[in-house]
């Protein structure tokens, strides 16, 4: 049976049984050596066909509402392979500007080396990707929510200026994850996840993915195995057991966060806070529209010393990463934005003073209540 609900989906879709054994979930295949004779396939781990690595494919495509999946050792082994499998020397690409720091680096960093421009593009406004339209441009890469301030691209308008111009539409996906967000059903070409994110969930696995159709998989898997990005099969079998939940989790997360939101919003310590969830947040109407669920990450300026802040914490831990089932925090402006000056920071809306937040799965109130100690202090 093929549930398209995503909490069957978690729990079912992708599984092998054991014939010997009939044991409940997938064994483990950690062979790197497989018989070649009169199979149907050549199984090898970086020809990522190995049963582990299949069954979670299996999974992630289906909670993507794709055809297809690869999964990756990496967010940015997911991410490079796909740009550098869709661009060549020559080609000219479109990239939101405030794009996760890695990917950012990624783009800037190895694009020109191959010969392959590219365009960044400020801001939110679909005009802008519309004037950065090139003869030889080949892909459009946007990433919503964004990170730190979780600004909405319309991805509808992205996936159909795409549809018009035969670029392949890519959007990083890790933020809103397979349960609150869908972009294949709104018209996007590929999706792709820093698994080490939402997808794991306990901070203690490094993966990504690419979800696309079966077409354009091809072409992704077709580098893919010479760029040698793939996960090993301990790792696909945790990935998959934490896929299991991935509903569970982020449906707590989206209810901790809005709640979270709406406190912060109300604190004489606090200035903005930034969530799609917020009615005074300025994407709100379009993230009701292309969105199930808000996410589990916002974030907030302290009008008290954030780092006094930070430190007085005691249930929220400062981490780098986000996503897990614990909640962390995070200061941009000494992390992910280090490397821009303070002015520059300051332009885009990045303050010295604001956090992000990655809300966990624990207690709300108790969550409220630490935050709240940490601001009276
Ligand atoms: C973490 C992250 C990545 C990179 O993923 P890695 O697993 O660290 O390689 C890409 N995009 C977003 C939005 C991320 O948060």
């Amino acid at each position: 049976m093929n549930s398209k609900n995503k909490q069957t989906q978690c729990v079912h879709t992708g599984g092998i049984i054991d014939e010997k054994t009939r044991g409940a979930v997938t064994p483990i295949y950690p062979s790197t050596a497989y018989d070649y004779v009169d199979v149907d396939i050549h199984a090898y781990p970086r020809y990522f066909n190995t049963p582990n690595q299949r069954v979670v494919a299996e999974k992630l495509a289906a909670l993507e509402n794709g055809e297809a999946a690869t999964v990756f050792s990496s967010g940015m082994a997911a991410i490079s392979t796909v740009l550098f499998s869709f661009l060549k020397t020559g080609d000219h690409a479109i990239f939101q500007n405030d794009l996760y720091g890695g990917t950012h680096h990624a783009i800037t960093k190895e694009m020109e080396k191959f010969g392959i421009d590219y365009t960044l593009v400020d801001g939110m406004d679909i005009a802008g990707y519309k004037k950065a339209l090139k003869p030889n441009t080949r892909l459009i890469y946007i990433e919503t929510p964004s990170n730190p301030l979780l600004k909405l691209i319309d991805i509808r308008a992205i996936a159909q200026l795409a549809r018009a111009n035969n670029l392949v539409s890519v959007i990083d996906n890790t933020f809103a994850s397979p349960i609150n967000q869908n972009p294949i059903d709104l018209g996007i070409d590929v999706v792709v996840h820093s698994g080490t994110k939402y997808l794991g969930g306990h901070s203690d696995i490094c993966c990504g993915v690419a979800v696309t159709s079966k077409e354009l998989n091809e072409k992704i898997w077709g580098s893919a195995i010479h760029f040698g990005g793939s996960l090993n099969a301990q790792m696909c079998y945790l990935l998959e057991r934490s896929l299991k939940t991935l509903a569970l989790r982020v449906n707590q997360q989206n209810n901790n966060a809005q709640r979270i939101s709406e406190f912060l919003k109300g604190h004489p310590k606090v200035n903005n806070v930034y969530y799609p969830g917020l009615t005074s947040h300025e994407g709100h109407e379009l993230a009701k529209s292309q969105m199930k669920g808000f996410g589990g990450m916002l974030s907030f300026e302290v009008r008290t010393d954030p780092d006094m802040f930070v430190k007085a914490l005691q249930l929220i831990k400062p981490a780098m990463s986000l996503g897990g089932i614990e909640s962390t925090i995070t200061s941009p402006a000494q992390t992910s934005h280090s490397k821009i000056s303070k002015q520059e920071r300051a332009k885009v809306g990045i303050s010295d003073q604001l956090l992000r937040l990655s809300v966990g799965i624990e207690y709300a109130d108790d969550l409220m209540a630490d935050l709240d100690q940490a601001l009276n202090l």
